[in-house]
Formats: structure tokens, sequence, C-alpha cells
């Protein structure tokens, strides 16, 4: 039995700019979990990586922009390690973040990191903020 669903010109307008902005094709996710399995910080995501892609897969902006994941993702890549098909979660969180918060601004940059902090923060966790909080 096929089964069709079917997704309207929204739902698509929003499917390509996310592929576009994260450089992913979202829709070759087949959903075996391998990423949310192996996510460091799923504990605290309300939803699980794997379903961040499948709202975006179905086209449900609203969902996808307020979900509490996307702030959560600390582009650690694990999930991209794990995925069959290459998926990086943490470029499609962050395109989702890009169109969650469209000014052109930075939140956030290196001249705000205090000093006596910028010696001893790891690497990751700054370039991690940099790519939340930065446009
Ligand atoms: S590991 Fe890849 S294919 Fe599997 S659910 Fe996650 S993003 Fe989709
Ligand atoms: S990049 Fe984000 S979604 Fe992927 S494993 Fe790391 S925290 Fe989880």
């Amino acid at each position: 039995m096929k089964i069709s669903i079917k997704i309207g010109a929204d739902e698509k307008k929003f499917i390509d700019r996310v592929s576009e902005l994260s450089g992913k094709n979202v829709y070759s996710c087949y959903q075996c979990g391998r990423c949310s399995a192996g996510c460091p910080f799923a504990f605290d995501m309300d939803i699980l990586p794997n379903q961040i892609i499948r709202l975006v897969q179905m086209g449900l902006a609203e969902e996808a922009l307020s979900c509490e994941a996307i702030n959560v993702c600390a582009s650690c890549f694990t999930c991209q390690s794990r995925c069959p098909k290459g998926i990086d979660i943490a470029s499609v969180a962050e395109a989702l973040r890009q169109l969650r918060d469209p000014q052109e601004k930075d939140f956030f940059g290196p001249d705000d990191v205090p000093r006596e902090l910028a010696d001893e923060l790891p690497q990751q966790a700054l370039v991690a903020l940099f790519r939340k909080l930065s446009k």
C-alpha cells in the first residue's frame, strides 16, 4: 500500500529554507533514531533530535521553531557521526534558530567573553555559544 502525505506550499517553503540554510537534505532522514540514542544532551531536550528533523520534514514550522531542543543542542556532532545519512542536526538546529531570530545582530561575540573565563572555558563551548548567539 502506498501512503502519500500532501505538503502545502508554505510547508514546502519552510522545508526548503531549512535545507538551504543548513545545507542538509532533511528528506533523507528515515527516522532510525540513532542520533537521539547517542545525543549526550537528549535528556535535557523537550523533543528528541530525530523529532526535530521529523517536524521539519512535515513542514511544521511553528512546532520546530518553538521547541527548546534547538537551544539545548550543543553542536557536538555526535549525531552526525552516528547518522547513516550523515545528517548534521547541529546545522539544522542552527538554521531553525536563524529563522526564529532573524535580526542581523550578534547577541554574543568574542569581545563579550570575560578574559578570565576565556582561558578556562573549553573552545568547543565557546564555538557552540557563538554559533547559537551570533548571526
Ligand atoms: S540518525 Fe540520521 S537518519 Fe537516523 S533519525 Fe537521526 S537524522 Fe534521521
Ligand atoms: S549536535 Fe546537538 S543534537 Fe547532535 S548529538 Fe550533539 S547535542 Fe545532540
